[in-house]
């Protein structure tokens, strides 16, 4: 098993400063971390600059090896690593193991898509050629959310990679560690010093210097719509370019012909998995009044029977991320009471020590309650009936986020054509959480802008180089 003394501090802090790492299940510190700033990420920024023009100056195909290296160094110390993560994170032992085999998963796509880089011919006439270029950004930036750390890294560093970057990382102070475990990885793979560099503090210090960093090519931002309109406001000052990817108030839509067991399974692991804290997470539950009571009895009950614990002891829900993230879940819980929501107290006793919230699911929830319209990320179900098509529609609208949307439906042609009029980035018919590193990723609305995943996410970490040339006779 990896303990933390296994974790290398990849720069120490130019000033001494540290941070503490706490295991949200026990509230024990269990490491502890250069509270970097700007001076540390002039450094980062600085070191990945100089290996820029390496990777930039590496085929495609060999960069797509050296991904496929890295694939195979991070599947060798995948046990390490889940472990790590579901101690930094208090995630359950197997909900790591999938996303660290999500990390490989990326990186492996990653590898193929190298070499996949094409520009274009465009036919203007007579004695011009006109063609584009794909090229590196240079150093490219990434800002990661504590929720999923490796996965969300990896999601965007293969593409970057890919693309012929280098990365600047800065991991959330919550869970710094597998971003630093992943440099000893990248290293291993044969990537050169200064491809990837990590930048470990606090949002407002180090994020924001590397936000604002003049030497930066691309920033990815995964996180809060709070912070991403500071960030965005940041990156302007250099007009860097950017991808956001933000939050989301993601309803599974249930029509009465649906297998009501398989929804139930479903919609109990889309509100509940990682306790709530996805992006994604199917928080609002829209149903065909006609079988609303029914489901929500097979919800609760299943809900009521998951287990709470230490991730590593592998539970079904760890706890909240933090004392703070705690707070703000329990206070959404308090205001759906208060709004006049229903909600039985959940059977599970919360342990007294760790950060712990247990599943709760709402009746009676109107559209204009903030339960039903605000992002709550905990494992928090708001329910809500309606009686057309149409009505679940503006159901689903009638948030301002537009990330995932389920639809569960025996009619294929009532789902599509549902898939057809909602406005969201990812719809999933009768598979909540589908996907992989192929499929394309990201919102409409405030819930960013922008896709991950897929061909199209090497976009973000590339320019589109125009050249036009005259050409001499025949023509002239
Ligand atoms: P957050 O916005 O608080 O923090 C995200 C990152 O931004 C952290 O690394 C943090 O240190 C940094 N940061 C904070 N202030 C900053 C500043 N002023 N300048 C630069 N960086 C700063 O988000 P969080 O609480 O860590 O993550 C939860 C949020 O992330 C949720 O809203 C969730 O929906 C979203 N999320 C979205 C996706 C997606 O793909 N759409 C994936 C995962 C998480």
């Amino acid at each position: 098993m990896s303990t933390v003394a296994d974790v290398p501090s990849t720069h120490e802090p130019l000033d001494g400063r540290t941070l503490a790492v706490e295991d949200p299940a026990t509230e024990a510190t269990i490491a502890h971390v250069a509270r970097g700033g700007a001076a540390e990420v002039d450094r980062a920024v600085a070191a990945a600059r100089s290996a820029a023009r390496t990777m930039r100056d590496t085929a495609p195909l060999e960069r797509g090896r050296a991904l496929r290296r890295l694939a195979t160094e991070v599947e060798a110390a995948a046990e390490d690593l889940a472990r790590l993560e579901s101690l930094d994170t208090g995630k359950p032992l197997s909900l790591a193991r999938g996303e660290i085999a999500g990390c490989v998963g990326y990186l492996d796509y990653y590898a193929g898509a190298a070499g996949t880089l094409q520009g274009d011919t465009i036919p203007v006439g007579p004695g011009t050629l006109a063609y584009t270029v794909p090229e590196p950004v240079g150093v490219s930036a990434h800002i990661v959310p504590w929720n999923a750390p490796l996965s969300m890294l990896c999601r965007s560093v293969a593409p970057a990679f890919a693309a012929g970057n280098t990365a600047v990382v800065k991991p959330a102070e919550q869970t710094p560690l597998t971003a630093l475990r992943f440099a000893g990885l990248v290293e291993a793979a044969g990537f050169p010093a200064g491809a990837y560099e990590v930048v470990t503090g606090l949002g407002a210090e180090a994020g924001h210097a590397l936000a604002a960093h003049p030497g930066i090519g691309s920033l990815t931002f995964t996180g809060s719509v709070a912070t991403g309109r500071t960030v965005l406001r940041t990156a302007a000052e250099h007009i860097t370019p950017v991808v956001t990817e933000l939050g989301g108030k993601s309803p599974q839509i249930v029509f009465a012909d649906a297998d009501l067991d398989d929804v139930a399974r479903q919609v109990v692991t889309g509100f509940t998995a990682n306790s709530g804290q996805y992006c994604d997470a199917g928080s609002r539950l829209l149903v065909d009044r006609a079988v609303a009571d029914d489901l929500v009895e097979r919800i609760r009950a299943r809900a009521g029977a998951l287990t709470l614990g230490v991730g590593t002891d592998d539970p079904d829900l760890g706890p909240m991320v933090s004392a703070e993230h705690r707070r703000r879940v329990t206070d959404y819980v308090d205001l759906g009471r208060a709004e006049g929501a229903d909600a039985p107290t959940p059977p599970q006793a919360v342990p007294a020590v760790g950060h712990f919230v247990a599943p709760t699911v709402f009746t009676g929830v109107t559209p204009t309650m903030r339960i039903a319209r605000e992002e709550i990320f905990g494992p928090v179900l708001a329910v809500l009936g309606f009686g057309t098509e149409d009505e679940a529609l503006e159901l689903a609208d009638a948030t301002d986020y537009g990330l995932g949307v389920g639809i569960h439906t025996a009619d294929i042609d009532r789902a599509l054509r549902v898939a057809d009029r909602v406005d969201a980035g990812y719809v999933m018919i009768n598979d909540y959480f589908a996907g992989g590193p192929a499929v394309p990723f990201g919102g409409t609305k405030l819930s960013g802008t922008g896709r991950e995943r897929g061909l199209v996410a090497l976009e973000s970490y590339l320019t589109r180089k125009t050249v036009v040339v005259r050409r001499s006779a025949p023509w002239t």
